[in-house]
């Protein structure tokens, strides 16, 4: 059936004419880790912009804790990380974009030490933590657990020094602009200048996640699954959109907005225990607490269930307190924050929204199937994560993957430039008459309703159930023609909610992330593969 959802090419009307033009080389939309490395690189090329649609720090990279995963030392290998990496991505994962990841990952993170990143160092090499799925110590941190906060402060501070690159904050992209299948531009928003035309010769993509989708999440409030819409409604490939991670460990106090605690608490030697001290992980995987993240979601899941209780326990009392606050100062004081002395105290955890596995599909270069859109980060799936993101990978994948994009789309720059015509495209969406929606209501139940329905368990009657709210939805939300970014992200959101919807009642196995109850077993018979998802030329979403 022809949905709005996949009629819908543009979310507002505009007209070159009327609107300001903008010309660049690049267009860059984000700027995290992926965004950023991106820009840094393609600014070689040309003139590069690059679009936030809020400040620089709200930002999942900025608020990354763990670290970056990197076979750096001696004691480890590439192919070992590979191994880690396949191994925890369920058969999933291709093993030539995981190669790519593991060997030109050390070169990066070399590369920011060059730049002055302030790595926290053990005598004079890098200090490495271990964490959950990996078989060696790999991971680099700054700061503790304040590596996010270093790697933008990093890249900024280089993107800064840079003339050719140049910052948008406060703008927000609408729709990316195409014509017979090949990316023009993007139409924006800012809240001083308006709408606006951004016209480049080649587009990234770096728009990140989509944790916003649901009501307990570790993710920062830009991410509304803008990229992942845009690129859908502009005719792009998406790719294993039912693959959503859950991070077992993020702290619960009722009514306070939900923060993670690292996955290198547990590295360290943390405990994952129920209110009366009993740990329960050993019984369920060699690995205990260091078990892949959905191993452990879905039993911090079922012990609640079980025990009818709303979350279970980090024990760190029986760690040093002080090398635990050196390692962990800004966990420590979150904890204090809300009156958890981690020396006497449990500290009050369950799962949440974290990681977006699913996304834009792209093959090694970034290149998606739509002419001159390239995406990286977590908005990209380049099947490096499989169907489980191994711990850390994924600030690693921003790095290699922003540059590798930088570098395809700068050739192309220079052995095929695009024509410059003064193009005259307009778009003017039909007003409807239907009864308006309380949009923050909708966005509220959205989000309440993925958590229910969509999310660390699974079944068809769930999965059928939300599609039939979320085209109900869709038929008051998606003829709207809205004017501010709240109402544009709503129709993000759902957009990208029913995707992964689809794809999760699609897929009729367990692997990985993706948990079925109805389907508990891996059927790798007929599903080592991927889902595809696109819109087609008619107006239908189309799986396979
Ligand atoms: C709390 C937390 C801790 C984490 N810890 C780690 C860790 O230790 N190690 C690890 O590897 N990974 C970690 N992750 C995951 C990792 O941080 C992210 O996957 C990664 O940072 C994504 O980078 P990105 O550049 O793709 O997107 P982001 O960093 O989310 O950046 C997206 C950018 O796109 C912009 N944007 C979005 N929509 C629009 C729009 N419509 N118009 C204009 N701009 C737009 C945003 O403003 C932002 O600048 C963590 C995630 C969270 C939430």
């Amino acid at each position: 059936m022809s949905h709005l959802y996949d009629s819908r090419r543009y979310l507002t009307d505009f007209d070159t004419r009327r609107a300001p033009n903008i010309m660049t080389d690049v267009l860059v939309i984000g700027g995290g880790v992926a965004g950023l490395r991106a820009a840094i690189e393609a600014a070689q090329y040309g003139e590069v912009i690059v679009l936030v649609k809020s400040q620089m720090h709200e930002s999942n990279t900025a608020w990354a804790q763990g670290g970056i995963a990197a076979a750096l030392s001696e004691n480890d290998s590439c192919e070992a990380h590979a191994e880690d990496t396949l191994r925890v991505g369920c058969d999933l994962g291709d093993p030539e974009a995981v190669r790519v990841l593991v060997q030109e990952g050390p070169a990066c993170v070399e590369e920011l030490s060059r730049w002055g990143a302030r790595l926290d160092r053990s005598g004079g090499d890098l200090a490495t933590g271990r964490e959950g799925g990996h078989s060696a110590a790999r991971v680099v941190h700054a700061g503790g657990d304040a590596t996010g906060l270093e790697l933008v402060d990093t890249l900024l501070r280089v993107a800064g020094q840079n003339e050719r690159i140049r910052i948008f904050e406060q703008c927000f992209a609408i729709d990316l602009i195409t014509q017979d299948s090949v990316c023009l531009g993007a139409i924006t928003f800012h809240p001083k200048y308006g709408h606006q035309l951004i016209w480049a010769q080649g587009v990234v993509l770096a728009t990140g996640g989509c944790g916003q989708l649901y009501r307990e999440t570790t993710n920062a409030p830009s991410c509304t699954a803008d990229g992942q819409a845009m690129a859908y409604r502009a005719g792009a490939v998406l790719a294993d959109m039912e693959m959503v991670q859950f991070h077992p460990t993020t702290l619960y106090v009722a009514g306070a907005a939900r923060a993670l605690i690292s996955e290198a608490v547990r590295g360290e030697g943390a405990y994952l225990v129920t209110r009366d001290g009993r740990r329960f992980m050993q019984d369920i995987h060699s690995q205990a607490e260091l078990a892949p993240r959905d191993v452990v979601s879905r039993a911090i899941r079922a012990e609640n269930i079980r025990c009818g209780t709303t979350c279970v326990y980090l024990d760190v009392r029986h760690l040093d307190g002080e090398r635990f606050r050196r390692r962990f100062p800004r966990i420590s004081e979150l904890c204090l924050k809300f009156g958890i002395d981690i020396r006497r105290d449990l500290i009050p955890v369950r799962p949440s929204a974290h990681y977006m596995i699913g996304g834009v599909k792209t093959e090694l270069h970034g290149r998606t199937n739509v002419d001159r859109l390239w995406a990286c980060g977590e908005v990209a799936c380049a099947a490096v994560h499989g169907a489980n993101r191994l711990a850390s990978n994924s600030l690693l994948e921003g790095l290699v993957f922003g540059l590798r994009v930088a570098r395809d789309l700068g050739q192309r720059l220079v052995s095929a430039p695009a024509p410059e015509s003064a193009l005259h495209l307009q778009n003017r969406v039909e007003r409807s008459e239907r009864t308006e929606l309380d949009i923050p209501d909708v966005r509220n139940s959205l989000r309440s309703m993925m958590w229910r329905n969509v999310g660390i368990e699974r079944n068809a009657d769930r999965l059928e159930e939300a599609l039939e709210i979320v085209e109900f939805w869709g038929r008051y939300v998606m003829d709207k023609v809205f004017d501010d970014c709240y109402g544009w992200e709503t129709q993000n959101l759902l957009t990208v909610a029913r995707l992964i919807i689809r794809a999760a009642n699609h897929r009729h196995e367990s692997r990985g992330v993706h948990y079925r109850s109805d389907h508990p077993e891996t059927d790798p018979q007929n599903w080592n593969r991927h889902v595809h998802m696109r819109k087609t030329a008619d107006g239908r979403l189309q799986v396979d």
